[in-house]
């Protein structure tokens, strides 16, 4: 069977979740390949609902296996939290359905603590980091400064190279920061509490894909966050720290050589963004709040209020395009059923000219979005379960934008149970 990635193509919280959860059931294997515990993936099952940060959605179909890829920034306390909320809830969760790359870098607690201090220090001009140690960690990962899940079997070796990274990383929060110094205790304390509980999900799942392969199992590759917010392609600095997409998912998984035959990019029916950056589709006021209640857009990890607008056509192509998306997966239609005129930002106009090309980070801040209406259909469609259920202004607004995107919309999500979505 084929492998499939399921990524977001705007700024993230586009409800990747629900469509993880909804098709996971289909896979052998669903793979988390970047990102920690910094975003939140909200699923909506038979067991309750949940806000998965670290843990792969599969976690809650059986017979799935679920790896966390060495691409994944491995928060071991944000995760044993989780898996304990979650297995409260009745879930299942031993490492006979999770798994955790050897090679998956440990997240300590000095990120987190440096995450806040870095936010601190920026004060008006931060990044809007969810201070979860991101930054950090992926900047000591590239430095070759810190250490990785498999290292916890080695105690000896750890010790020594927890000794050299702690005399290193205490220049930077005493002599940058001011703060306190990390001890060789709290280290070995965290260990001791974190360290040794995730030792029994740790193995080499890169080895553990490759068998998997070799038998024609089935893999989904997990992405957390959007296009817009991956390192590279996205609106840097206001990005996350690793790539989110579909591309790095063979390296952050640990199978380089993977064929991934299906990408189904979620597109929400409308735009959100947390935190701060260039926002070119941006709506304020009476207008902005009647949407965000609508679609409840408060961050799943934050609470904060989300930023929204009406879908951006240009963002949106730009990120099918970085994604390489074959299919489209159009979430919460049903949000917009309150409105008598949809918005959508058509285009964008920069320096005086229509543009349909997303522009450079740097030229995006001058970019204002160019606004169309189309009918609104103003009735309840969340019952809706086929394509002739939907009133014919909904089927107009998703042929506009598959033919806007230029890629084919395959699912429409109706709401955020399980089965409120329609298969086209
Ligand atoms: P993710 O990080 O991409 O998974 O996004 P979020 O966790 O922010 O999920 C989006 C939110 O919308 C969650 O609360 C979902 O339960 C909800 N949701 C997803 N799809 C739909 C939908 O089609 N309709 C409605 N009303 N809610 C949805």
């Amino acid at each position: 069977m084929s492998n499939c990635a399921i990524v977001g193509i705007n700024w993230g919280d586009e409800g990747k979740g629900r469509m993880v959860d909804l098709l996971t059931g289909k896979y052998d294997i669903v793979v988390r390949y970047q990102g920690g515990g910094n975003a939140g993936h909200t699923v909506i099952n038979e067991y309750g609902k949940f806000a998965l940060h670290l843990l792969p959605s599969g976690i809650f179909h059986k017979g799935v296996m679920n790896i966390l890829g060495n691409g994944v920034a491995m928060d071991a306390e944000n995760l044993l939290s989780e898996i304990d909320t979650v297995k409260a809830q009745g879930v299942n969760i031993s490492p006979d359905n999770l798994k955790i790359s050897d090679r998956a870098s440990l997240l300590l607690p000095w990120h987190r603590e440096l995450d806040g201090l870095e936010e601190a220090r920026l004060a008006d001009k931060k990044y809007g980091s969810t201070k979860q140690g991101i930054a950090p960690f992926y900047s000591d990962k590239y430095q070759k400064k810190t250490v990785m899940a498999g290292e916890l079997f080695y105690p000896e070796k750890l010790k020594s190279h927890l000794a050299d990274l702690l005399e290193w990383k205490n220049l930077t929060l005493t002599k940058v920061y001011g703060a306190e110094p990390a001890t060789m205790d709290d280290l070995m304390k965290w260990v001791e509490d974190y360290g040794e509980r995730i030792k029994p999900y740790i193995c080499d799942t890169a080895k553990y894909l490759h068998d998997a392969q070799k038998q024609s199992k089935s893999i989904m590759f997990e992405a957390q966050l959007g296009t817009l917010r991956d390192l590279d392609f996205g609106i840097y600095p206001y990005t996350t720290s690793s790539n989110s997409i579909a591309a790095y998912a063979p390296v952050g998984s640990g199978l380089p050589g993977a064929k991934i035959d299906q990408i189904i990019g979620v597109v929400k029916a409308y735009s959100t963004c947390v935190g701060e950056g260039p926002f070119t589709c941006e709506m304020f006021g009476p207008e902005a709040d009647a949407l965000r209640e609508a679609g409840f857009e408060y961050g799943a990890k934050t609470g904060r209020p989300r930023r929204v607008g009406p879908i951006d056509i240009v963002a949106t192509r730009y990120g099918v395009r970085m994604q390489a998306a074959t299919d489209i997966a159009l979430t919460k239609l049903d949000v917009l059923s309150y409105m008598d005129k949809i918005p959508v930002c058509a285009h964008y106009e920069l320096d005086g000219k229509i543009t349909d090309e997303f522009p450079f980070p740097a030229a995006l801040y001058d970019a204002k979005p160019v606004i169309e209406y189309m009918d609104g259909w103003k009735c309840d469609i969340s019952g809706a379960r086929s394509w002739e259920d939907l009133p014919e202004a909904a089927r107009k607004y998703v042929e506009y934008i598959e033919k806007e995107i230029e890629c084919p919309i395959t699912y429409v999500s109706v709401g955020p149970e399980r089965e409120s979505y329609i298969k086209r």
